[in-house]
This record gives structure tokens, sequence and C-alpha cells, in this order.
């Protein structure tokens, strides 16, 4: 009888000796894009998986995580399960990460079957394969839990579509679409340890104990569901920068100005869940700057200490992202609050309960900045003359953020910060020192980038009306403007027989 196979022995047969030198073609040509960025691997066999998870072992994980998740969203649809949440405006927050983040994670699946098959190294193929097929099952789950608000609120139904065409969408597509266009180091450093190793948790962690906070079991399952599965990716992200930088004394540099790089862009995305958690979510677990000073200055702190030995240092403008951290949610749901016409979810003046929370969690800027302009904003709504931005904003040439930052490393919170670039006779525009030097480092790269103000000014975004571009995005009339009279908060009321008043809205169904 055959003897059982320990672990690691079954690993090695699953990761080893499966490939081979070719011989009627040239390596190069098997591989082509394994050398153009410079990176030099010298031996492939050095790659340690530290999880050596087999496929037999893989797929009853999946299943059996499948399973239970599976069970908690049918009985959430079945007791209706939504008419417990804080609040029909928290939806909002689901909106913005069913159009923003899960289109991500096809992304992060078609990226890793491309590593899959274009790295040489057979213990990176499996590790890349099972990560491409992890990202399907998220961006799956996400969906199919996510359906059941689509059937009761407005923005939810055609997340795909918007999150290639729409203004705010361009902001993570285009980080994606710069990570894909790269070759397969610069994608795997991007992904992999930029995004979800150092900043991951800024957006999984906030959002689920945000879902929990606001009566959202079914999107907590599916957030744990992919958490197991992300410490699998945390894991692969910073074996393979450790891996790539001990391969050989050249990579180092490559590697770090694509850290550099893509901690600044991954960073950028993450404006948007600032003003998710710190906005739109009823009741906030935690604040952003809170989160930042525990998962960046914290952890990635004491992280790059250990990277210290490769020779690796902390990301170049992290010392801004962190001065930002006071202004940054503030700031992105200013510019959402503004053009939320044109948007596929909704936006309002902040409760008086929120801003002293706002108050509360950022002592040094919300009273001071931030206050004012909600209170003059809450006083032209009574007014009946809700402020909407009819204008088209400069975006960042980047990060496609409309240009809302503020100069706030050089002490002047309150100045816009815009830098210029010039490239081939044209002048272009970025918003920080940061996304300046990306610029400036592959301008031909960026410089037909494509900015959705400047394609809706060249006509090809359904016309040149408002109307006409919310129709291109599949935009429905009702799922843009402010949440007070939308039919979100009319069903919402409907539903738990709240008679108009002011407050009312904001308070806990009994
Ligand atoms: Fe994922
Ligand atoms: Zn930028």
């Amino acid at each position: 009888m055959a003897k059982k196979l320990n672990m690691r022995k079954r690993y090695e047969l699953l990761t080893r000796g499966l490939g081979w030198e070719t011989t009627y073609q040239p390596k190069e040509k098997v591989f082509p894009q394994e050398t153009y960025e410079g990176i030099k691997i010298t031996d492939w066999d050095k790659w340690e998986d530290p999880f050596r998870l087999t496929a037999d072992a893989y797929w009853k994980y999946q299943a059996e995580k499948d399973k239970k998740l599976y069970a908690v969203i049918d009985s959430f649809s079945q007791n209706n399960g939504h008419l417990n949440l804080t609040n029909a405006s928290y939806i909002n927050a689901l909106k913005v990460f069913i159009q923003g983040v899960s289109p991500l994670e096809y992304g992060a699946h078609r990226g890793f079957a491309n590593l899959a098959r274009q790295f040489s190294g057979e213990g990176a193929q499996i590790a890349c394969q099972m990560q491409s097929i992890d990202e399907l099952r998220h961006v799956q789950t996400q969906i199919h839990t996510l359906s059941h608000y689509n059937k009761h609120f407005s923005g939810l139904h055609d997340p795909f579509h918007m999150h290639d065409r729409a203004w705010y969408l361009s902001v993570p597509k285009s980080y994606f679409d710069d990570a894909h266009s790269a070759g397969p180091f610069e994608f795997i450093t991007s992904i992999s340890f930029a995004f979800e190793y150092i900043l991951t948790n800024l957006l999984f962690v906030p959002f689920m104990s945000g879902a929990a906070h606001n009566g959202d079991m079914a999107t907590v399952t599916f957030g744990f569901s992919a958490q197991s599965d992300e410490s699998r990716h945390m894991t692969l992200g910073l074996e393979i920068i450790k891996f790539i930088v001990e391969q050989h004394e050249d990579n180092l540099e490559i590697v770090q100005g694509w850290i550099d790089k893509h901690f600044w862009r991954a960073y950028r995305v993450l404006g948007i869940v600032s003003a998710m958690q710190d906005y739109m979510l009823p009741d906030s677990p935690m604040s952003w700057k809170e989160a930042w000073e525990i998962y960046f200055v914290d952890n990635c702190g004491a992280l790059f200490k250990d990277l210290a030995r490769y020779g690796l240092r902390m990301p170049k403008f992290h010392e801004q992202a962190t001065d930002e951290a006071e202004h940054l949610s503030h700031q992105i749901y200013t510019a959402f609050y503004q053009f939320s016409h044109a948007a596929a979810f909704h936006t309002e003046v902040p409760t008086k309960e929120k801003m002293d929370w706002l108050s509360e969690k950022y002592p040094n800027t919300f009273d001071k900045y931030y206050r004012p302009r909600w209170e003059m904003y809450a006083q032209m709504e009574k007014e009946g003359k809700r402020y909407f931005n009819m204008g088209l904003p400069q975006i960042c040439q980047v990060c496609q953020v409309p240009m809302c930052f503020t100069e706030v490393s050089k002490g002047k919170p309150m100045d816009l910060s815009y830098r210029v670039s010039e490239f081939n006779g044209d002048k272009f525009h970025t918003c920080s020192d940061g996304c300046k030097e990306i610029f400036e480092h592959e301008p031909e790269k960026f410089a037909h980038a494509w900015l959705p103000p400047h394609q809706i000014f060249q006509g090809n975004c359904g016309g040149a009306e408002i109307p006409d571009v919310l129709k291109y995005y599949h935009f429905n009339p009702e799922d843009g403007g402010d949440y007070k009279g939308s039919t979100d908060e009319a069903s919402w009321k409907a539903a738990h027989g709240i008679v108009d008043d002011e407050n009312s809205t904001h308070e806990k169904s009994a």
C-alpha cells in the first residue's frame, strides 16, 4: 500500500519538477515578459511558498467557506436582512464598494492568471494561479451577496459597465490598468506588495467592521470569507519582494522605485475609502486617521524596519500621506458631495451626531476647516439651494482624482495643491509631488491616460449634457443626488413606517 505523504512532500510534488527546459524554442520566447523590466532571476527554485497549499486542500477549504457564506446570504435574503441596517444611507458605502472595488478583484484575477503564465518558476506559478482563482471567487461572492440589495436600492445594477466609464471610478480603474500594462514583476510588486501587503487592511478591516457596526451581516460574511485568502496573498506579496531582492543586487533599485510609485498610487485610490469610512457609514467603528495610524504608521513602520536588512526603505512620500490623514476624508467627501448629481450614490451634509464624531476624531482640523463648510452647505440647502457643482473638474493626470488636495505638508491646508509638467510641448497637471514624480518617470505612458472630464469635453461620453453622460455611464436618474429625497430614503421610510421629520431617518429602527 502506498505510504501517505506528508504535506511538505505533497507540496513539492505539486510545485517542483513540473517545468521543463525548452528545446526547439529559446526560453526567452516561451517566457517573453520575464526579462525586459531588468529584473534578474538566477534561481527560481529558491522560491518558497510559506503556505505550501496543495490543490486538494485548497478546494476543500474554499468549498467549506463557500458553503457557510451561501447559507448566511440565503437566510439574510429570506429574512429581509436589509431592513435591520442602521439606515439606508449605509448602502452608499456598498455602492462605492461594488462599483469601485469588486471590478478590481476581477482585474486581480486576470492579472494573476497572466503571472502564472509569465513566470517561469513553478512555485511562483502555483501561488499566482491559486490567487487568480481566489480573486475570481471574491468578485463572485461580492456580486452574489450584494445582489440582494440590488432588489431594493438604486445604483447597484451595472457596476462593471460603470467602472469602465464613470469619472470617480477611473481612480481605481486607472491604478489597476497601470499595473496590468506593466511587466509581471511590476504588477506583482504593485498589487501583492504595495496594495495587498501595505494597504489592504485599510480597506478591508474598516469596511468589514463598518458593515458589522451597521447591521450588514451578509457583507461581514463575504469579508471574512475573503480575509483568509487575503492573508495568503499578503504573504505572497512579502515573499516575492524578498525573493526578487535576494536574487540579484541589481534588482533592489528597480523594486524600490516600484514600491514608491505603487504605494502612492494605491494610497490615492484609498482616498475614496477614507470618505466612505468617515462619512458614508452612519455608524463608523474608527476614523480614517485612526486606521492610518494603526495599519500604516505602526504596522508598516515595523515592516520596513524588518525589510531594512534587504536594503529596502519606507515608500517615498509616506510622510505626506501621514500629514494628510487629518484632511483626506473631508476633502474627498466634499468633492463627492458637490458632484453626486453625476454619481451612482447619494451624499448628504453630515448629521449633527456625525459632525460631533468628526470633531472628536479630528480635533486639529474638523472644527477649524471643515465644519464651517458643512454648515454653509446645510444653510444653502435650507434655502433651497443644495449645492451641486455644474462644472467639470481638472483631475490629476496620474491618480485621476479631482484636484481637491491641499498643501498640507507645506503648512497651508487651505491652498489647493497642483503641479505642472511639460512633455512633448503639452502641459500636464498632477495633484502632488508623488503623482508628479510618477508622471515624469514615465511621461509617455501617462500622457495618453483616459481622463473622464477631457473625454466628456471631446464628445466621447454620450453627449454634451449631463443626462447624456449619465446614460453613457448606465446611471439612472434616481441613482445620484442628495440622500434626502432619494428613492432609497423613501423606501426605507416606508418599510419602517417613518413619518417625515428632520432627524428621524438617522434613528435606528426598533
Ligand atoms: Fe481579492
Ligand atoms: Zn494625483
